[in-house]
């Protein structure tokens, strides 16, 4: 009986220091765990935000002027709405013939230096110069981009150098078109919903009063992201891309004839998104990678 009364009183020691034991020692490894975490977590955020604090802004050269569009407001629509959504820092040439007859045909004066790119993370083409036809000249605009350097190509940037013969601007713009659809409201479909840059589009959106570029010839390399409804052909035509020239990687969109359409948060939104994937500072969501966020 004593035995027995030994044994349970020796087994309910063992049990209640184990208990103790148990009870002292999770704490302790959870709260050192805990601390260990929190220390660890903590550097690296500090770390993370030093490297975001020192990232530089890309360096984005815009080329616009030329033919039929309001460049002189379009410049300060796009400067300062894309610098709202992303860490970018421009250079402008706004560049626009002496006489207006030679509105189409002008040569934008720094694309005759071959480096004309040098310096720059990506160009932002928002240029109307159809009746080029120069072919050395509009080659010398595309090399810089199938050598890597990214680009943004804005409405009429895709009808630019249309007369010269030569393919290689349209193959960096990723389709060949010759001609738009009259000025109406245009519904625009996203069709390609899980691409980074269509992360925050509409499924449908209204844009008012623009044109609808017809694509004739679309290249190896064009990933179509939205597309509007042609009432001359009777056919889908695609207004929103991304493109690969070469080694450079291209966004673009026929969109945006007027100011109004350029101001829309949809349409800066869109632009902004398009410019860092180009330059693969945007993540799966759609986001600008860290340190590519627009300065405070
Ligand atoms: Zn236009």
């Amino acid at each position: 009986m004593r035995k027995g009364l030994l044994r349970w009183r020796n087994f309910a020691l063992d049990l209640r220091t184990g208990l103790v034991s148990i009870v002292l020692l999770v704490p302790m490894k959870k709260l050192l765990l805990s601390l260990l975490l929190t220390a660890t977590v903590g550097a690296l955020l500090v770390v993370r935000a030093a490297d975001s604090a020192s990232v530089k802004p890309l360096r984005v050269l815009m080329v616009c002027g030329g033919c039929c569009h309001d460049y002189e407001n379009q410049k300060k629509i796009l400067s300062a709405g894309l610098s709202a959504r992303a860490n970018l820092e421009f250079t402008i040439v706004h560049e626009d013939a002496a006489d207006k007859k030679d509105e189409r045909t002008h040569q934008v004066s720094i694309y005759k230096n071959a480096d004309w790119a040098k310096g720059y993370d990506v160009v932002l083409h928002n240029e109307c110069f159809g009746a080029v036809t120069d072919v050395p000249f509009v080659d010398g605009i595309a090399k810089p981009h199938f050598d890597g350097l990214p680009a943004v190509m804005l409405h009429c940037s895709t009808h630019s150098y249309r007369a010269a013969a030569t393919d290689e601007w349209r193959k960096c713009v990723g389709q060949k078109s010759m001609s738009h659809e009259k000025n109406r409201d245009l519904l625009v479909k996203n069709v390609n919903p899980t691409h980074p840059v269509m992360q925050g589009f509409p499924k449908e959106w209204l844009d008012p009063k623009d044109e609808l570029y017809k694509n004739e010839v679309l290249y190896d390399h064009f990933v179509p992201l939205g597309e509007a409804f042609g009432e001359d052909t009777q056919k889908n035509h695609a207004c929103i891309w991304v493109n690969t020239y070469g080694k450079g990687r291209v966004f673009g969109t026929t969109l945006g004839h007027n100011n109004a359409t350029m101001e829309d948060p949809v349409y800066l939104d869109l632009v902004a998104r398009g410019l860092l994937w180009a330059c693969g500072k945007l993540d799966d969501a759609g986001k600008p990678l860290p340190g590519y966020e627009a300065k405070p």
